[in-house]
C-alpha cells in the first residue's frame, strides 16, 4: 500500500533526526502535504498510526497540513486549481501551464523530548 511505504519513510526520517539530535522521543512530527501528491490525509494518518509502533514516534502525533495545487500561465501568472481540472493549456487565455507547488510530501518540523 502507498501510504504504508510512505508513513514508514516520514518516521524514519523523524528517527533519524531525533538520533541526531540525542532525543529520547518524538512528540508530534508536521508534514506539509501537496493535494496533486495523490495520497489521501486520512489513509496516511491511519498508516501511519500502524507503522510508528515500536519507533521513537510512538506517542507521537501526525499533524498535515494540505498545500494546494498552484499553477503558473506563461501569459496570466499564477493561481490556485482544483486537481480534477488540472489542463496543461489555460483555460483563461491558451497559455501553457505548469505546476509550481503541490505535488511534494515534506517533512517540516519535530517537536522531540530528551527525558523519558
Ligand atoms: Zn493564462
Amino acid at each position: 500500500m502507498h501510504e504504508t511505504a510512505i508513513a514508514r519513510n516520514i518516521i524514519s526520517i523523524a528517527e533519524e533526526e531525533a538520533r541526531r539530535r540525542g532525543a529520547a522521543r518524538i512528540i508530534s512530527i508536521r508534514v506539509r502535504l501537496g493535494e496533486f501528491r495523490g495520497v489521501v490525509p486520512e489513509a496516511l494518518t491511519f498508516a501511519y498510526e500502524v507503522m510508528r509502533i515500536g519507533t521513537l514516534a510512538e506517542g507521537a502525533n501526525l499533524e498535515i497540513g494540505v498545500d494546494p495545487l498552484r499553477v503558473a500561465c506563461n501569459l496570466c501568472g499564477e493561481r490556485e486549481m482544483a486537481p480534477g481540472e488540472l489542463n496543461l493549456i489555460c483555460s483563461e487565455c491558451g497559455g501553457i501551464l505548469r505546476i509550481i507547488s503541490g505535488q511534494d510530501l515534506v517533512v517540516e518540523s519535530l517537536d522531540l523530548a530528551w527525558l523519558h
